[in-house]
């Protein structure tokens, strides 16, 4: 360990907070962390201000911890402030290193997501119909509210990012990785997704593989499982064998399948692509009509296959949000 105490920021951008907590699932390390290190910002656990940051040297924090998209205007300010103050910027969680859920997002224009948060809103009061502004005088001066972008990017498309620690939200496990490599100094190589393996989800899991012929899809609380064999054998849509494993396969071991968190495994480009390519591979029939059939039980085919990277994708949204 270093004969000073590591400097270190942690930050949300567009998320959840499940990556903030999962720092504090660290259990008896977060006490490790703390003799190692001065917590200098961290919005969610100790007050701070964005003006505290931007006090300090450039390079004074040896780590930033950036959790959540990229979605508006301030994200990308903190981005940019934390890349600008860190030796190492870290993207932490799904959000930070593949858009992650909020990603899904890109699926919709702007226009219409405010027009669903806003105007057609179930819980919306009757007539009280208020839109956000990004600039508002009160008595006190003027207020500026963050401009939400068109779409949202994860965190490398605004900023360099030195790693990556992938999962929604990561695993214990990864969360020590990481800080530990920073704390010994033994880090590996730029741009690596910390703490996880080259492998896929399945060549962990325990579950029997028998034949992967598929005839019907279910959503899992429609079928009783067997709890020793394959979800994707039994119909369950399962992401594993596109996925990076890491893990611990929590998922499938809790009879729930992968929905794919980790991110592609090594040299795939694009998840989503891999999933849909893997999917039609077990489709157990060849006849046009009856696959339509087959494949039309699949409820949301894109939020299956990029539930956690749609920014990441090819194609990183449908046209109107781009
Ligand atoms: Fe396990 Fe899912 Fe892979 Fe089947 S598809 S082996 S359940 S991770």
């Amino acid at each position: 360990m270093a004969d000073r105490k590591l400097q270190v920021a942690l930050y949300w951008g567009a998320a959840c907070g499940g990556c903030d907590v999962a720092v504090l699932d660290t259990d008896a390390f977060i006490l490790d962390l703390a003799a190692a290190a001065d917590l200098r910002f961290w919005p969610i656990a100790v007050d701070g201000k964005y003006d505290d940051v931007e006090a300090m040297a450039d390079g004074e924090l040896d780590l930033a911890i950036f959790n959540g998209a990229v979605r508006n205007t301030e994200n990308q300010h903190v981005a940019e402030l934390l890349r600008r103050k860190a030796k190492l910027l870290v993207a932490f969680g799904s959000c930070a290193h593949l858009g992650g859920i909020p990603g899904l997002a890109n699926a919709a224009s702007r226009d219409e997501i405010f027009h669903r948060a806003y105007l057609a809103n179930p819980s919306l009061e009757e007539g009280n119909v208020v839109l956000p502004v990004t600039e508002k005088k009160v008595a006190s001066g003027t207020l500026e509210i963050p401009k939400l972008y068109r779409r949202v990017h994860k965190l490398d498309d605004v900023v360099p990012v030195d790693y990556y620690v992938a999962g929604c939200p990561p695993a214990p496990e990864q969360v020590k990785a990481v800080l530990k490599a920073v704390i010994s100094g033994k880090l590996p190589a730029r741009g690596s997704v910390v703490g996880c393996s080259e492998r896929a989800v399945c060549d962990d899991c325990k579950r029997r593989k028998e034949e992967k012929k598929v005839k019907r899809f279910y959503r899992p609380w429609q079928v009783l499982q067997d709890p020793e064999r394959c979800l994707l054998e039994q119909g369950i849509v399962c992401a594993g064998s596109v996925t990076r494993s890491g893990c611990g396969v929590r998922c499938p071991n809790s009879g729930m399948p992968c929905r794919g968190c980790y991110g592609p495994t090594a040299g795939v480009r694009d998840q989503g692509a891999k999933f849909i390519s893997a999917i039609a591979s077990i489709v157990d029939s060849r006849d046009p009509d009856e696959i339509a059939s087959i494949l039309g039980q699949i409820p949301d085919v894109m939020g299956y296959a990029y539930r956690f990277g749609l920014p990441a994708a090819t194609i990183p949204g449908t046209a109107r949000s781009l």
